[in-house]
């Protein structure tokens, strides 16, 4: 086993319990959060990430997002996506747009569509089921849907009035094939007060994944962090994750995000890219449960994000062919893709959902 120093720091104790396979406490990752030296992180990080995943692979995936309104009433103060309700300046995508969308993106490659919107009760039941069997009987039962963050199915559970399971099961026999992780932010009450309070609490954000993940819809989470929370609410988010994951196995991979300045309604803080890596370094070290951390190019740009597949990061997720809600963008081609990840020192391998490797 790797040894770091002779006499070692309390944080060289925490990061050597996780070189030796055994989970570090909420508090342990605390401490790495505040007092953790990032290069001896990183080393330890990107040991780990090498024990869940191929070393000198690095994985990318394609998929179109699809925003089928804009219409929304929850009023997310980081949000500048939405539209309020009977503003008559929003749209909600017919099924025709939809079906455009998905045939220009499946002709560059791309066969996953993350199918997500606002929340808005006028939309009926049946045309989320219209649009999702109308993509598989289009395009083919192999086209990977993903949609609907926790608080559009709860919008779901209340228009119909059925339990989320029969929500699911409807979805799911209509070509829901699992879920993202949306939605989560930083899953404390404070947190939610601050950005979002009419969205999910976050005992309905994992009331709502955990069932997904039963019914066998999986996902990935997130967090979204530089507000007003402060570190032990990261710890917090994370510790709450990783409970829900070791009742359901349902997340594939976790993908840390900061939050950009997109409206006057939240403070936002400029992260640094020293605290994104030190953060995506220590998700590694701290799931021991979620196979795959993904980095995110459209919040940090390329630079971070090849230091963070040297920190514990394994899949770039891109190409995202179009994300209303961050209004910015990924990398667009696959081209691009590949010479990103082989620049950053990794052999490019692109991946399906479930992270099959496809070549
Ligand atoms: S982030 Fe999503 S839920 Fe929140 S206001 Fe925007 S569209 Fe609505």
């Amino acid at each position: 086993m790797v040894q770091l120093t002779e006499k070692k720091l309390p944080t060289q104790e925490i990061l050597q319990k996780a070189l030796d396979g055994k989970r570090i406490t909420p508090e342990e990752a605390y401490t790495l959060y505040m007092e953790g030296d990032f290069l001896e992180m990183q080393y330890v990080a990107r040991e780990i990430r090498n024990r869940f995943n191929k070393p000198g692979i690095a994985s990318y995936t394609a998929f179109r997002v699809v925003n089928y309104t804009n219409y929304c009433n929850v009023e997310c103060s980081f949000c500048s996506f939405m539209d309020e309700i009977n503003s008559n300046q929003g749209y909600v995508l017919t099924k025709d747009q939809v079906l455009k969308k998905m045939e220009e993106a499946i002709s560059i490659g791309a066969e996953q569509m993350f199918f997500q919107g606002g929340v808005y009760p006028e939309i009926p039941f049946d045309y989320y089921l219209d649009i999702l069997s109308s993509v598989k009987n289009t395009f083919g039962k192999h086209i990977h849907i993903r949609g609907f963050s926790p608080v559009e199915l709860m919008n779901m559970e209340k228009i119909t009035g059925l339990p989320l399971e029969e929500v699911l099961t409807q979805l799911k026999q209509a070509g829901l094939d699992s879920v993202p992780g949306a939605g989560a932010e930083i899953l404390t009450e404070r947190m939610r007060y601050i950005l979002s309070p009419k969205k999910a609490t976050p005992q309905e954000w994992v009331r709502v994944m955990e069932t997904c993940h039963k019914m066998g819809l999986k996902g990935s989470a997130n967090i979204v962090w530089g507000s007003e929370e402060t570190r032990w609410e990261v710890i917090e988010h994370l510790n709450l994750i990783r409970q829900l994951q070791d009742r359901t196995h349902g997340f594939l991979s976790f993908i840390p995000w900061t939050f950009q300045k997109q409206t006057k309604k939240f403070y936002v803080r400029n992260v640094p890219a020293q605290e994104y890596l030190k953060v995506l370094a220590l998700c590694r070290i701290f799931f021991d449960n979620i196979p795959h951390i993904e980095t995110s190019l459209m919040v940090l740009g390329q630079g971070v994000g090849q230091i963070a597949l040297q920190s514990g990061a394994d899949d770039i997720s891109s190409i995202v062919i179009e994300e209303n809600v961050l209004k910015s963008y990924g990398i667009k081609t696959e081209e691009r893709v590949k010479q990103f990840l082989i620049e950053s020192g990794f052999f490019p391998v692109k991946r399906d959902f479930d992270y099959n490797y496809l070549y």
